[in-house]
């Protein structure tokens, strides 16, 4: 039996306007090492086939020659330029991506394991649509416009989503597809297990991650993510 292909999208093509810094988050260091190449690590180091990093089109030498050769990442296969949103980079990410499973992370979550890939390989192989999160520690309320508490919605029931995020490749490519021509306008899509909820109605799988794998957005979440990695 063919094997299947495993593919990961690394992102790390945003601009990180909440870090208030000239220096993009995925490219700041931690304890001497890029943001970005401790996510590179963990994937060349999984059970993934290869890996697509996507990035802007300015800084595609710049990772190739400083993260990519210089740490010796065989696994990463092509380097891409993003879009102007998230979904942009991802669709740039699947145009160069040819798999049967396609992972996607989020270049900014340096913390991500091993162990919490290839559960998520494993996991996707039977579910075709899953991400990793855990569940809510605080208690979270639905606000109105007014900043009044209109809802408390049951803890037990709620999750906090990180990524990867992982899919049958057909199933997030049409998804794109179907959204680029349009299909699913006037939603507020903030992540790709979203978007093949809201255009073909797939159900999606939640693996459990590490409340460790934290993104980092905010200067302060750089010394959380220094502290986690000592
Ligand atoms: O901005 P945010 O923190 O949601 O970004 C999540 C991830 O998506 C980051 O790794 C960022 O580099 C990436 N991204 C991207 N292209 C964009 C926006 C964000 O690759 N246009």
């Amino acid at each position: 039996m063919k094997k299947d292909k495993i593919t990961a999208i690394v992102l790390a093509a945003g601009q990180g306007r909440r870090m208030n810094s000239s220096i993009q988050k995925q490219f700041m260091l931690i304890k001497g090492y890029p943001v970005l190449y401790y996510s590179l690590k963990a994937f060349e180091e999984s059970c993934v086939d290869d890996i697509i990093l996507v990035t802007g089109a300015s800084e595609i030498a710049y990772c190739k020659e400083e993260i990519v050769e210089k740490y010796g990442f065989k696994k990463v296969s092509n380097v891409v330029a993003g879009g102007k949103e998230r979904y942009d980079s991802v669709y740039n990410g699947l145009a160069a991506a040819e798999c049967d499973y396609v992972l996607i992370h989020d270049g900014a979550r340096p913390l991500v394991s091993v162990d919490i890939i290839n559960r998520t390989v494993e996991a996707v192989k039977e579910y075709q649509s899953c991400t990793v999160g855990m569940p809510v520690k605080d208690t979270i309320k639905v606000v109105d416009s007014e900043k009044y508490a209109a809802a408390t919605p049951d803890r037990s029931s709620l999750w906090q989503i990180q990524t990867p995020q992982a899919f049958k490749y057909t199933i997030i490519k049409e998804a794109h597809e179907l959204m680029h021509k349009g299909a699913c306008n006037g939603k507020n899509i903030t992540d790709d297990t979203m978007l093949v909820e809201e255009c073909l109605h797939c159900k999606t799988k939640l693996v459990e991650g590490s409340y460790s794998n934290i993104k980092v957005t905010t200067p302060e979440d750089i010394c959380v993510a220094e502290a986690l990695l000592s």
